[in-house]
């Protein structure tokens, strides 16, 4: 889960790390209206969950209030990477010496929480990986003991900052550090951190993206959701306990078991198709939820055949199958649909999967193949 900036800025002045405070504020009046209580110079920014907002207009500086209003009018509506600004937060303008790049990530390869630091901050850090990377450190982190202060000095004098700047430094890459462990982040970045004429540190910008597994223990956290900015498939699958993830194929898979669903999107790709979601419906499988979970699949609609792959193990095999053919007769549109049933009843639920002209499947081979066969017919005849 990401959160937008004025969030992860929150967040951050919490743990020490030096930043302007904002206003936030939904139109222009209250842009305006902020301005005033700020003092002039302000920048007012885009908060929408995409990078790149200053580049598309999404970040300005207004020199008095009225100009602060009519920017803020200007910004909201604005499309950013397909997402409508409804939000702004109006800060107090900075002097910028220089900007630089600071973030953690949690590096799963190097199994360490990993700072990444860059002298070339302001643009995007993949661009400088790609043209650059002699300008970026990654400096992975003990996993036990954590951030000590030889880290932080490493990032200070690959960043080239001064003395007075290194002892600005410390609390700004601690706070970051301690803002990434209590909230159980996948990465909190700064960028820029800036330097001012003045010689002080400033974070300007701010990023935090959650560890959704780790939610149910940050209720505070959960409540900052933008639920305006999620897939609304996704937003749906949550609220029935259905977990799903959406992806760019044509297979819908609809899976009881988290292992099970990844093995059956591997053999999809291994047919030679793409699948459409990631979607777990749990245990039980009941008609209601199966129903769910096909109306959330159907959403999508690059989805050109389902794949259905039930394992039954308490739960009977022909009540699943039932519990298909039923949520099948109420959805407004419909793919072909290969189920395989395995486990416990599996032949009477082959009977009447095979009765409500489903296609069948022995093996999980065998339904991948068909499924993406049954795709590519759908997609000629379409
Ligand atoms: P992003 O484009 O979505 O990453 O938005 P940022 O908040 O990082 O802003 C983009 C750029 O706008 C920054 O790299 C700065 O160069 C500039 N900017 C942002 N805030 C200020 C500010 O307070 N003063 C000045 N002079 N420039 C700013
Ligand atoms: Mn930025």
């Amino acid at each position: 889960m990401k959160l937008q900036e004025y969030r992860s800025k929150e967040i951050l002045a919490r743990h020490g790390v030096a930043l302007l405070d904002g206003i936030v504020a939904s139109t222009p009046a209250e842009a305006r209206a902020a301005a005033e209580r700020i003092g002039s110079p302000v920048v007012v920014k885009a908060q929408v969950l995409v990078g790149g907002r200053g580049k598309a207009g999404g970040v300005k500086l207004a020199a008095t209030p009225a100009e602060a209003e009519a920017r803020a009018a200007e910004i909201i509506g604005l499309v950013i990477k397909g997402v409508t600004v409804r939000t702004l937060l109006v800060v107090p303008a900075a002097e910028i010496a220089k900007e630089y790049y600071l973030g953690l990530i949690l590096d799963r390869a190097a199994k360490a929480v990993t700072v990444i630091a860059s002298a070339d901050g302001g643009v995007e850090i993949e661009e400088t990986a790609k043209t650059n990377p002699g300008a970026i450190l990654r400096l992975p982190l003990h996993p036990l003991i954590g951030l000590r202060e030889h880290n932080v000095r490493r990032v200070a004098f690959f960043l080239g900052l001064d003395p007075e700047q290194r002892r600005a430094f410390g609390p700004i890459m601690r706070g970051l550090y301690a803002a990434f462990m209590a909230s159980d982040a996948d990465l909190a970045e700064i960028n820029p951190l800036v330097t001012t004429p003045g010689g002080e540190l400033l974070a300007l910008d701010a990023k935090i993206v959650l560890d959704d597994s780790a939610l149910p223990r940050h209720p505070e956290l959960e409540a900052m959701r933008d639920l305006a900015e999620e897939e609304p498939s996704e937003i749906a699958a949550r609220e029935a306990g259905i977990n799903f993830i959406k992806l760019d194929g044509n297979i819908g898979c609809m899976v009881n078991g988290a292992g099970l669903a990844m093995t059956t999107m591997d053999l999809v790709k291994l047919a030679g198709g793409e699948p459409a979601n990631f979607l777990d419906i749990g245990g039980g499988a009941k008609a209601d939820r199966v129903s769910t979970a096909f109306a959330i699949i159907l959403d999508d609609p690059r989805v050109q055949a389902i794949l259905v792959n039930i394992f039954g193990g308490i739960t009977r095999g022909d009540e699943v199958a039932r519990g298909i053919v039923e949520a099948r007769a109420s959805l407004q549109r419909t793919v072909p649909m290969v189920v395989r049933i395995v486990g416990t009843n599996s032949v009477e639920a082959a009977d009447i999967l095979r009765q409500a002209n489903l296609i069948t499947a022995d093996s999980l081979d065998d339904a991948a193949a068909k499924a993406v066969a049954a795709a590519l017919a759908e997609g000629g005849a379409a």
